[in-house]
């Protein structure tokens, strides 16, 4: 049994069920035994592979984004590059390559990361050494300060998330308590939450996504107050819908959410309509969301890896365009469409590079 589990075990023994919020702030969070805390998981032989960890291309392009809405926010002399979640701090180091193309960008920018874990700040400052001086933040609130361009990849779906299941009484707060032999199983709460009153058939399950909407409507108030542009990457939809998104993800492969706790990744899809909605609310303009393959290929993608092949010797030229297809492949597995990309901003910016062919209208 991992220590997590025991550690778990223990907490519902004393205190009772723990909500799916904390269940997964824990598995992941915890100081001593949270995934997150104590590992660095991304790669081939690591237990998921991210977007930036699949090509510089994907950071390279980012870092243009970047580039482009400086200019369009006036070219201020001092802006904040935020990454929320920056992992190895790949994207970061490929995003400020890309930056010096860019007249004066480079120098106008500081890097500031919001990262929880101890060892991916490590690798991160291993990644940008020579690269840029960044500073570390433990949230969101201090990383922001006068302008900023903030961008997100993977890092919404890690956040924790409530979850209501329809019963014939109601909405009931599903809850991870223990079963009869001891072992950690999905219960209800006794009560019913009266707060909730949507009409769905019984079973369905809905989610409250509080911290991740949180993060947007800060991210929002900011940009509305002092300028700037944030760019949020994850897997998910753009409609809000029903349904049960939480999953566990181990070396590649999907396995039981309760099973493995501080072992395995746990994330939630985004929904990216009610993030929109959160943002517009907040103050901000949304441009999105659109898919990743549509962002990537207007940003220039096909052109860059074309370029990029053109120089390489044939067995690299093969991987870039591996890497280009699967940025952007389609089909019910590919990242190209799973993934989505919103981009907010001061309501002042025009349509945002990657988003001009891509509005949505208001709903808010
Ligand atoms: N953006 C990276 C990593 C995505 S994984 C990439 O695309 O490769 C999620 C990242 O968010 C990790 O760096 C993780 O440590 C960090 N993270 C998770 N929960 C967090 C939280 N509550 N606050 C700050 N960082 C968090």
């Amino acid at each position: 049994m991992s220590l997590l589990k025991a550690e778990l075990i223990r907490l519902i023994r004393e205190e009772g069920p723990l909500n799916v919020s904390r269940y997964m702030a824990l598995c992941l969070g915890h100081p001593r035994h949270g995934y997150y805390m104590t590992r660095d998981p991304f790669g081939a032989q690591g237990d998921f592979t991210t977007a930036p960890e699949i090509s510089q291309m994907f950071g390279e392009l980012l870092g243009l984004w970047a580039g482009a809405v400086w200019q369009m926010m006036g070219e201020p002399a001092s802006v904040r590059l935020v990454e929320l979640g920056p992992g190895r701090g790949t994207l970061m180091a490929d995003m400020l390559r890309a930056a010096r193309i860019v007249p004066g960008f480079r120098e106008a920018l500081d890097v500031h990361l919001v990262e929880i874990s101890p060892v991916l700040r490590q690798a991160q400052h291993q990644s940008l050494a020579g690269a840029a001086a960044p500073s570390w933040h433990d949230g969101i609130e201090t990383a922001l300060d006068g302008p900023v361009i903030v961008v997100a990849n993977e890092f919404l779906d890690a956040l924790p998330l409530d979850q209501f299941v329809k019963t014939g009484d109601g909405w009931r707060e599903r809850l991870v308590g223990l079963d009869a032999g001891g072992e950690l199983a999905f219960g209800l709460a006794g009560a019913p939450e009266t707060s909730l009153t949507m009409a769905a058939p019984n079973g369905s399950v809905i989610e409250q996504p509080a911290a991740a909407l949180a993060i947007v409507a800060t991210v929002s108030r900011h940009l509305a107050f002092h300028g700037g542009a944030a760019l949020f990457i994850d897997y998910g939809s753009v409609r809000s819908g029903f349904g049960d998104t939480l999953q566990a993800v181990r070396r590649q492969r999907h396995v039981d959410v309760l099973a493995e706790p501080g072992e395995a990744d746990l994330t939630v899809h985004v929904d990216f309509e009610r993030m929109a909605q959160a943002a517009r609310r907040s103050g901000a303009a949304t441009h999105g969301p659109a898919t990743q393959r549509e962002v990537l290929l207007a940003l220039g993608l096909a052109e860059r890896a074309q370029a990029l092949a053109a120089r390489a010797k044939p067995e690299q030229a093969e991987a870039i365009r591996g890497a280009f297809e699967r940025l952007t492949a389609t089909g019910a597995t590919g990242m190209g469409e799973l993934f989505k990309v919103l981009a907010l901003s001061h309501p002042g910016l025009p349509p945002l590079p990657g988003f001009d062919l891509h509005q949505m209208p208001e709903q808010a």
